[in-house]
């Protein structure tokens, strides 16, 4: 048995409130304050270092980061709560991300030919323009599929075409 409650038991008679006085100074009652401070200081870190790495992975300016982990250092657990409330809802990999895709998305739409008289979107396998009539490709004389002009040799069928279409290609002959 602790000793604070003998010693309650032993002074209950001359006072009915010294019982509980003795347990306030008793080595137990130290102890269990300890414990709780200690466990208030654990918690404390704990909620200030989940702030600092969730902020870390949210937040890309040095300065509203600081703000964070401040928020989590000064206010612990209440401060944890409120950066919870308002923190960045996406993940700064999770943006990136999708800048990434945006950035693809007009590289593709800017890559998209056009007519060089008229501008209209052509495709990549058109002869001509269908607007303005102007040519825009030529084909290749061993297979027939469209060619670019800067193309050294047909992707299709391996015939050269580089300056004059030949009408049998080099690689045929040999
Ligand atoms: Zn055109
Ligand atoms: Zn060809």
């Amino acid at each position: 048995m602790p000793h604070w409650i003998l010693a309650a038991a032993a002074n209950s008679d001359s006072n009915p409130f010294q019982s509980v006085l003795d347990f306030f100074q008793s080595p137990t009652w130290h102890f269990i304050t300890l414990m709780f401070y200690f466990l208030l200081v654990v918690l404390w870190i704990a909620c200030a270092y989940w702030v600092f790495k969730d902020a870390r992975r949210r937040v890309d300016d040095k300065i509203i980061l600081a703000v964070c982990v401040l928020t989590g250092i000064v206010f612990g657990p209440l401060g944890l709560i409120v950066y919870t409330i308002v923190r960045p809802p996406e993940l700064l990999a999770e943006r990136r991300e999708q800048e990434l895709e945006m950035q693809m998305m007009e590289q593709r739409l800017g890559e998209e030919s056009r007519c060089s008289f008229c501008k209209t979107p052509v495709r990549d396998d058109y002869l001509v323009c269908p607007t303005c009539g102007r040519r825009l490709r030529t084909t290749c004389a061993s297979c027939g599929k469209p060619i670019e002009p800067s193309w050294r040799v047909c992707p299709y069928c391996e015939t050269d075409v580089h300056g004059a279409l030949p009408p049998v290609s080099a690689y045929d002959r040999a």
